[in-house]
């Protein structure tokens, strides 16, 4: 998927979780940046990725380790990246925001033909059933929908307001 699929993707996410914790003002938008950065973090073991582009060294490092779409995108790195919030005493919320973040580029990157190495270091591909080219229409249209939720939820109370005043 593009980069702008998963940062809308992001952007969803975290939505959701400032709806649901109910946070303040600053916590959401550090929540919703947060959300977007890791909706994106993945792709840092791509060089042409949105991520990739802005921090070329870790990008290079990263991508000579491991290769492209296998550590960044498995179980195993959100594991260590839960770990280490835990261990930082991050609040639940950071820690839910990112971590889901992170799974929604997982989840994207698995409806795309090559699929990711999602059990790393075991060297299985894994995607769905169905699949989508990356900058193809469907993804083109997922990142319009995903934008359009994340706004909904962010604006709910907004919209309810207005449709309730207007019957
Ligand atoms: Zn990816």
């Amino acid at each position: 998927m593009t980069g702008k699929t998963h940062a809308s993707c992001g952007l969803l996410v975290g939505a959701l979780t400032i709806e649901y914790f109910q946070t303040d003002l600053f916590t959401s938008i550090t929540v919703i940046t947060l959300a977007v950065i890791s909706s994106l973090l993945p792709d840092i073991c791509h060089a042409q990725s949105k991520i990739g582009r802005r921090f070329k060294i870790i990008s290079f490092i990263v991508r000579k380790l491991f290769g492209h779409r296998t550590f960044t995108h498995s179980i195993l790195f959100m594991a260590i990246i839960a770990g280490l919030l835990y261990f930082i005493q991050s609040p639940i919320y950071y820690l839910v925001t990112i971590i889901f973040g992170l799974l929604s580029h997982v989840i994207l990157d698995m409806l795309t033909p090559r699929g990711v190495k999602l059990f790393y270091p075991i060297p299985i591909s894994v995607r769905f059933p169905l699949v989508f080219k990356t900058g193809g229409l469907v993804d083109g249209a997922l990142a319009s929908a995903l934008t359009f939720g994340a706004l909904y939820v962010l604006f709910q109370p907004f919209f309810i307001e207005l449709i309730s005043k207007w019957l």
